[in-house]
């Protein structure tokens, strides 16, 4: 699908933009770094075959589905734009869906734009019927990185409700943690148009809300790598990578039962 061009819409007075693919360093489905491209020549939708299909993208064996949590400011942005082109996989960012449809004065945009400019969260049954409707779509269905969904416990859970109706579990929430003094300075100094001193102080309150049940829930779930973000970005890339695949060597039964008997003896103690 090109970018710009409306998706379907879960509500069909609504007509949803979706934000153009960035540029970023291709390195599908290798741990090696690869060449500059642009993230189109990588995208799923271009590439696409029976035999990736089949196979995967890129002809890996497996699909890579994660969410990536973590403070306004942490870089998620930058390291999900990475690990999708790395892995061959979509990259979801609500806020970029978000932006996009308030500069093309969508429907949707103008509903967004408040919350937006207030650095509050567009409300659940939005944010949700837009996910659910892009991981339908035929490029995920080897994986995805969502960027900035979840971002509430309702969220999180109808993420699950979702990925169990299409059969394709989630593999990992990556959280990248960064103190807020260094957050405020990053914010700060981007040039977003709701990266306002108010909005951004905004923006922390709410994360900070809405952030510890999120945790809690995939930590029970055996889901949770936290990884600090402060760093060279190449160097957190390949961090992040490490953990996934240090996570993804064991079975979600396992990851889960060990997740089960640390929380247990937390609460024994
Ligand atoms: P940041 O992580 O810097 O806050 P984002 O681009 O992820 O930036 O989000 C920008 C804004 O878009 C948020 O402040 C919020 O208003 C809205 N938004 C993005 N994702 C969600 C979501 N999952 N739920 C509710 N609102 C969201």
């Amino acid at each position: 699908m090109s970018p710009r061009q409306p998706c379907r819409a879960a509500d069909p007075g609504r007509r949803v933009v979706r934000p153009p693919p960035p540029t970023v360093r291709a390195e599908r489905n290798s741990l090696a770094p690869g060449p500059q491209v642009p993230c189109s020549a990588a995208s799923p939708e271009l590439r696409w075959t029976r035999e990736t299909e089949r196979r995967g993208p890129g002809g890996a064996d497996r699909a890579l589905r994660i969410v990536l949590l973590g403070p306004p400011g942490a870089g998620k942005g930058t390291q999900a734009v990475r690990l999708a082109a790395r892995f061959g996989v979509p990259h979801i960012a609500t806020g970029d869906i978000f932006r996009s449809n308030v500069d093309q004065g969508t429907p949707l945009g103008r509903v967004a734009k408040r919350y937006l400019d207030s650095g509050e969260l567009v409300p659940d049954d939005i944010v949700i019927d837009i996910v659910s409707e892009r991981l339908a779509d035929p490029d995920c269905r080897h994986g995805f990185v969502l960027d900035g969904f979840p971002r509430s416990a309702p969220q999180a859970s109808a993420l699950s409700r979702r990925l169990d109706e299409l059969g394709t579990p989630l593999d990992a929430a990556i959280s990248l943690e960064v103190q807020e003094e260094e957050l405020f300075q990053r914010l700060a100094a981007r040039a977003r148009a709701d990266d306002t001193e108010q909005t951004i102080r905004n923006r922390l309150r709410v994360f900070a809300a809405s952030n510890h049940p999120l945790l809690r829930y995939y930590e029970q779930r055996g889901l949770l790598a936290r990884i600090d973000g402060v760093g060279d970005p190449d160097d957190l890339t390949e961090l992040v990578v490490a953990r996934l695949k240090d996570l993804m060597a064991h079975p979600i039964t396992e990851r889960r039962r060990s997740a089960e008997v640390a929380l247990a003896s937390m609460v024994g103690r």
